[in-house]
């Protein structure tokens, strides 16, 4: 059995200072982390508090992906729904699949479950293939929605400093690529995703009222 909140929380910081702060990590030494240790330190590790905060859309009612009503359409069927972010990021494309039910992960049949494989993959496929990306990251977090959301990060090619995990830092931190080459590349992976899977490139749905 994992450790209590408590439990973990007393291991975590056994070697804390007297501000609860942890020292820097072997991470800080990759050569892919986007900052240089000098005057960087790490913030306190909060006590953990129970039962957590509720998530967005813990309700479905007021869910924000079941109304449909996020990001740019890029591609869909009956069951599934891919989408860029509204606005452009430092990343060349962020794209994000949604069941159209509201399920998370842990509640999907094994028939969605093998729908969601395949959908990866070829979704995968189709950013990998646009040209100057080297790689489609994917990541399932769902801390912040309650709404099952994979995204994929497009690594572009030639960075291998953007390497890993920390494309999504990079994401955050440098200038939006253009929107309307954002857009193209969107719009070609929904085409390729269509012909390759099935299911209908671009902005054909109709967001329920
Ligand atoms: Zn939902």
């Amino acid at each position: 059995m994992p450790l209590t909140p408590e439990e973990f929380f007393e291991n975590a910081t056994a070697f804390a200072d007297d501000e609860g702060r942890v020292g820097l990590s072997r991470m800080t030494g990759w050569e892919i982390f986007p900052f240089e240790p000098d005057g960087l330190r790490v913030v306190s590790l909060h006590r953990p508090e129970t039962p957590e905060a509720p998530r967005h859309g813990q309700d479905p009612k007021t869910c924000r992906s079941c109304a449909a009503s996020d990001g740019v359409a890029v591609w869909e069927n009956d069951a599934w729904r891919l989408i860029a972010m509204s606005e452009p990021s430092g990343a060349p494309l962020v794209l994000m699949l949604l069941s159209k039910e509201h399920f998370d992960l842990v509640d999907l049949s094994d028939d969605m479950a093998a729908q969601l494989g395949q959908l990866i993959v070829h979704a995968s496929r189709a950013i990998e293939s646009l040209e100057h990306i080297a790689r489609a990251h994917v990541s399932r977090w769902g801390d912040g929605g309650a709404h099952l959301h994979i995204f994929f990060f497009a690594r572009p090619e030639g960075f291998t400093q953007l390497r890993g995990t920390c494309l999504a830092v990079w994401d955050d931190l440098l200038a939006p690529v253009p929107r309307d080459v954002r857009d193209r590349d969107a719009a070609r992976v929904g085409e390729l995703l269509a012909a390759s899977y099935g299911g209908t490139a671009g902005a054909s749905q109709e967001s329920p009222t």
